[in-house]
């Protein structure tokens, strides 16, 4: 069976058993400081589960884009080496929120796996979880699975494989799991598969896990029991297909072979010959499907964060290409194509960004394969006079340093240390890298537990409505960083906006019943939740507060993020349907809004845009907003869905004429209160990423009038009216021109006469002639040719000029050759030792040379030792 039809066949089962399918949540997680990725499919569900979000439908199943390289769940170390964990995968999942429990999701994966998918039953083990001091054993599951299975093939776990936790904090549960044995039948028969689950056998393997939903754990460790049960399961869909398609390897299957024989036929390298190589072709094939998804879904590879674990796992397949396969040149961002072969059926947005994609890509190659050779010879060298010390460990600088000049992530030079037997010194890594950062640091916060004023409130943002209304405090929060204390405040219902969708946060004031008034200077927002940040924290938390927001900086707000949209309709219609957002800044000074494209914006394009824009403000189109649209239907009107963000099954849908987004934000009634869009700059941000910064309403009119007060101020100037200031500055600049070329005919004149008069002072004594003397010239270019002319002119000369340039002394010196050559005279030498009367340095050929010095007064001493010094010479 094709992976495609696993897929499928999954989904329609769960259909079946009356579940809604959901499409994947993003991997790249946006709004949890908690998360940086999707590592599990319930991640999208967590507000559910902890009763912070409505249960919009109790059953639900989807396949999710999981990816796990950081954190709790990290497995990046076992990618490529062992054969069936991957970086990114999908996670099959069904749930439900508060409807059935063990029982069913036990007897559904049963029927699944046996009755559809045809798997062996006697290849199947399950595990509960044994119980500890917090949690009991779960018989409950025990005595489901003895229905399907005999019980020596139930196997009790341990808190490590069989209590399920997210992270650090969160929802959690007891787990059962279903391995599945895939040896062959006469290794069956040898070693008993009992003893092989959970004991790392690449063919002994877990493919689903069965979470029961039942706690969260609070920070501090604390287990709390939640109000209603739910189930969570995750099942890896590659694993699955190499069950169901009788491999023994997850890259053996259709999922992985196409990329795998790409890479090999680019690298001219067998697959299944040479087990380094195989690891290799593997790590390529597994880290170009993070990397495609994470550029796809807008996380492109940076410097920091989500961005830089990215670039990372990008790093760490071109160094195993670059030293296993012998790839010198990029090469994975031809792979993109064929990943969108292999899963564009299911994820369209590879597909529809492939050139992206694929530009970013080998453009991260270029930059890392001009490094990697420098520092792979560092690293040598490194490991070299490590052997000949006796040591076996890389000091944690010289780590640091391949780490910060060189670009390798730690994990990089910890492999390829490990490779040739060594270590890295970590603790010194970190010393070397907190040093660095200490400088450079904002400042770290740290961040309290919620303190309830009120229990089992939820939130709602009646912002779109309302910018004043009374609210009541729910939780609230001390946030510390360096500098200062600052609160978070969570209220039963708020006007005020979240930062979010690259719209900033509204600011404002509360008041409370007794006329005290505190000012709200940001709001934020985390798991939907919307926190309003105050240097000060009210006195009587439990009263009524009325809510003020700022309102006029909203409305420019407001006219911004609707202009975006507008922006964004007009940007496809002049450059091409190739245009996607990919960020925006939604202030209330002005707007930014990044998207995919190729090349700069021509003056006309940029103009063309801001032409339509502008005619679609003044049309003043009416806003038909629709605050709970299905999805399908959004999309069926047009609505342009960004890949990467969250959505629900119900969306916010904003439209102005023929632009029709899914969007959070604030906009205005009709375009026409937009005023005016004026585009303030284009540039580049990334590759095949532009940015365009523009402002509109008050702010276009403030940088208008800004720049009209610069044309003003030249019209006073040259005393013209606007339409002359131009000419003018060109007559200026023409006159300028012709006043150079005067000054310096007028130089050239000034220095033959001085030529003239200078030959009157010479003097002569047994042959030699001598020029001693103190010039006033504006230049050391112009000693030069007075110099170089006399030589020219007279002959077994001596010259000797001072001079004050500006303050600063300058020597020069030039001899006849012939006297050079007699006398053994070297102008650079002696310049260099007379140059300490004016407290300088210099120095030049023999026959001419010059210095420049502190002190002018010092040029008649240096005149005297001169002439003393050639003297002692003749
Ligand atoms: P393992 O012990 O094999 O690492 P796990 O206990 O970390 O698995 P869960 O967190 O329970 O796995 O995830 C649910 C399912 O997702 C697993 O049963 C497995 O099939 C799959 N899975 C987990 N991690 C990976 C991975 N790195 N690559 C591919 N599939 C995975
Ligand atoms: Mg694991």
């Amino acid at each position: 069976m094709k992976a495609a039809q696993i897929r499928q066949q999954f989904l329609d089962f769960f259909e079946s058993k009356k579940h809604t399918i959901v499409p994947s949540a993003p991997m790249v997680v946006k709004d949890d400081p908690t998360l940086m990725f999707t590592n599990a499919g319930m991640n999208q569900f967590k507000d559910i589960f902890l009763d912070l979000a409505p249960i919009k439908h109790t059953r639900v199943a989807d396949s999710q884009k999981c990816l796990r390289v950081s954190g709790k769940h990290n497995d990046l170390e076992e990618v490529g080496v062992d054969t069936y964990h991957h970086t990114m995968f999908e996670m099959l999942g069904n749930w439900s929120f508060g409807d059935y429990f063990k029982k069913e999701a036990i007897a559904w994966a049963w029927e699944l796996l046996v009755d559809v998918y045809g798997l062996p039953e006697e290849r199947l083990y399950a595990t509960i979880f044994e119980g500890n001091q917090e949690v009991p054993r779960d018989t409950e599951a025990f005595d489901f699975w003895k229905q399907y299975l005999p019980e020596d093939r139930i196997i009790n776990g341990n808190a490590k494989d069989n209590f399920w936790e997210m992270g650090e904090t969160g929802p959690c549960g007891p787990c059962s799991e279903i391995h599945i044995d895939l040896r062959d039948d006469d290794e069956r028969e040898k070693v008993n598969g009992r003893d092989l689950v959970n004991q790392d056998h690449p063919l002994v393997i877990e493919i689903w896990n069965l979470v029961f939903i039942q706690f969260n754990r609070k920070s501090g460790g604390v287990l709390e029991k939640l109000p209603k049960t739910h189930v969570d399961t995750g099942m890896g869909f590659e694993r699955l297909c190499m069950a169901l398609q009788g491999k023994k390897s997850n890259y053996d299957t259709d999922v992985f072979q196409p990329i795998i024989q790409r890479i090999a036929q680019l690298s001219n390298k067998e697959y299944g010959k040479d087990e380094q190589t195989d690891i290799a072709i593997r790590v390529v094939a597994d880290h170009i499907r993070t990397v495609a998804f994470s550029i796809a879904e807008g996380q492109l590879p940076s410097n920091n964060k989500a961005g830089y674990v990215i670039r990372r796992i990008l790093r760490r397949a071109i160094r195993y290409a670059y030293t296993f396969l012998g790839m010198k040149e990029p090469f994975i961002y031809e792979l993109v194509s064929v990943l969108d072969e292999t899963l564009g059926g299911h994820f369209e947005e590879i597909g529809k960004q492939k050139t992206l994609i694929e530009q970013v890509v080998k453009e991260e190659e270029n930059a890392f394969l001009r490094t990697l050779s420098n520092g792979l010879k560092l690293m040598d060298d490194v490991i070299q006079k490590a052997k000949n010390k006796d040591s076996k460990i890389i000091e944690g600088d010289v780590a640091f340093k391949l780490y910060d000049t060189y670009g390798f992530p730690l994990d990089l030079i910890d492999l390829i240390a490990r490779e040739q037997g060594f270590t890295v010194d970590n603790e010194g890594f970190n010393v070397a890298l907190e040093k660095q950062r200490a400088g450079s640091r904002t400042a770290i916060s740290e961040t309290d537990e919620w303190t309830f004023v009120r229990e089992n409130q939820a939130q709602e943002f009646i912002g779109y409505d309302y910018s004043e209304s009374k609210i009541e405090l729910v939780k609230y929060r001390t946030v510390t960083d360096k500098k200062k204390k600052l609160y978070h405040l969570v209220f039963n219902h708020t006007p005020f906006y979240g930062e979010s969708g690259g719209q900033i946060g509204d600011t404002g004031i509360i008041e409370d019943v007794f006329g005290n008034e505190y000012h709200v200077i940001n709001t934020i927002k985390e798991h939907n939740e919307i926190i309003h940040v105050l240097p000060k924290l009210p006195e009587h938390l439990d009263a009524t507060f009325s809510a003020k927001i700022a309102l006029e900086r909203r409305n420019n707000i407001k006219k911004n993020h609707s202009a975006t949209h507008l922006l964004h309709y007009a940007l496809r219609k002049v450059l091409g349907d190739h245009v996607q957002q990919k960020g925006s800044l939604v202030a209330d000074t002005h707007l930014s809004f990044d998207f995919s494209h190729f090349q700069k914006m021509t003056e006309n394009e940029i103009a063309e845009v801001e032409g339509i824009v502008n005619k679609l403000i003044q049309q003043n189109t009416i806003l038909q907003e629709e605050r709970a649209l299905p999805i399908d239907e959004a999309k069926k009107r047009g609505a342009m869905a960004l890949f990467g963000e969250k959505y629900g099954d119900v969306v916010r849908m904003i439209q102005f004429g023929d632009s029709v987004e899914l969007c959070g934000g604030t906009h205005v009634s009709s375009t026409g209160e937009i005023g005016l869009l004026k585009i303030t700059s284009e540039s580049s941000i990334a590759s095949g990423i532009r940015r365009i910064e523009a402002v509109t309403g008050n702010g276009a009119l403030k940088y208008f009038n800004e720049h009209l007060t610069i044309v003003k101020e030249l019209e006073q100037t040259f005393k013209v009216p606007t339409q002359k200031v131009l000419s003018s500055i060109h007559h200026l600049q023409e006159e300028n021109k012709k006043l150079q070329l005067k000054i310096k005919e007028y130089q050239k004149q000034a220095l033959t006469s001085l030529k003239k008069e200078l030959k009157g002072d010479v003097t002569e004594k047994d042959g030699i002639s001598w020029l001693i003397k103190k010039l006033e010239v504006e230049s050391a270019d112009q000693i030069r040719d007075l110099a170089y002319q006399l030589k020219g002119e007279i002959n077994n000369l001596i010259f000797i000029a001072g001079a004050n340039i500006k303050g600063k002394a300058n020597l020069t010196i030039m001899f006849s050759q012939n006297l050079v050559e007699k006398h053994g005279l070297h102008a650079g030498n002696l310049v260099r030792e007379v140059a300490k009367e004016i407290q300088g340095g210099g120095g030049g050929q023999p026959f001419f040379a010059s210095a420049g010095g502190r002190n002018p007064e010092g040029i008649e001493n240096a005149f005297a030792k001169a002439k003393e010094m050639i003297k002692a010479k003749l």
